[in-house]
């Protein structure tokens, strides 16, 4: 990695009202402080609060991100969607790519590869989402169908400068359920392994995503070739968020 940033990507889902822009008051204040300068947090709400964060966080070192956009670059007839044109007119330097809730409602991973190749012409980040469900684990299948999300997923893209790799394994998303830590070093040394090798790049960006919550991170901040984390239920509450980074950092 060019920077030693730990990423803290909070993905509010379907959370927030106007007034959530208060819920960054205290995480504000610790970004100030120097211990935590290496924290990058990205805050992902809900695209209706979206230019209320933008607007929140100027002056800050906190950034802000989509939680999807819409395949097409320029304006059209699309009745409920957003394009990247439109999330970084907004504000925002992010947009979070096939999420497994997304997925799960039929996003393929052609439609996210046509939505990435959107966002990063935009010069959006991405966070790509990358995962296995429980079967597929219990098969041992959890490197191939990563290659394969990967593969499928970034096809035709060749720098992934922009790219942050998010693995969730579906079964720990919102169920406070993780892997064995062993597991997932091995599991990430893989992922690892198989990103360098394909984009032959020093600058690779993995996050790991699941039930991160203040009692798990002093074990998954261990993890070796983990450069942050893409945090959903907790990081809607300042507090536990805070807590997370605070003991990230101890
Ligand atoms: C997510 O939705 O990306 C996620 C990681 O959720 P949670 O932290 O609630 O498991």
């Amino acid at each position: 990695m060019t920077n030693n940033y730990i990423y803290f990507i909070a993905n509010w889902k379907m959370f927030g009202f106007k007034n959530a822009v208060n819920h960054l008051n205290k995480v504000i204040t610790l970004c100030k402080t120097k211990k935590y300068s290496k924290a990058k947090i990205v805050y992902c709400p809900p695209y209706t609060i979206l230019s209320d964060l933008c607007r929140k966080i100027k002056k800050t070192k906190i950034d802000i991100g989509a939680q999807n956009c819409h395949e097409a670059n320029d304006f059209g007839a699309s009745t409920g969607s957003i394009n990247s044109k439109m999330i970084k007119d907004a504000g925002a330097k992010y947009v979070i790519l096939g999420h497994s809730e997304n997925r799960s409602s039929g996003e393929s991973s052609y439609l996210i590869n046509k939505k990435i190749k959107s966002a990063l012409s935009e010069k959006l980040k991405i966070i790509f989402c990358i995962g296995e469900n429980l079967e597929q684990r219990k098969k041992k299948q959890t490197i191939k169908i990563l290659k394969n999300q990967i593969l499928k997923g970034l096809k035709n893209v060749k720098n992934i400068k922009n790219i942050f790799f998010a693995y969730e394994p579906i079964w720990s998303i919102g169920t406070g359920r993780i892997l064995e830590i062993k597991q997932l070093e091995r599991d990430i040394y893989l992922l690892n392994k198989f990103i360098v090798n394909k984009y032959k790049s020093n600058d690779i960006k993995i996050l790991y995503g699941g039930s991160v919550n203040p009692k798990n991170i002093n074990d998954l901040k261990n993890v070796k070739l983990i450069n942050g984390f893409l945090i959903g239920k907790a990081s809607q509450n300042q507090n536990k968020l805070i807590d997370i980074i605070k003991k990230t950092f101890n």
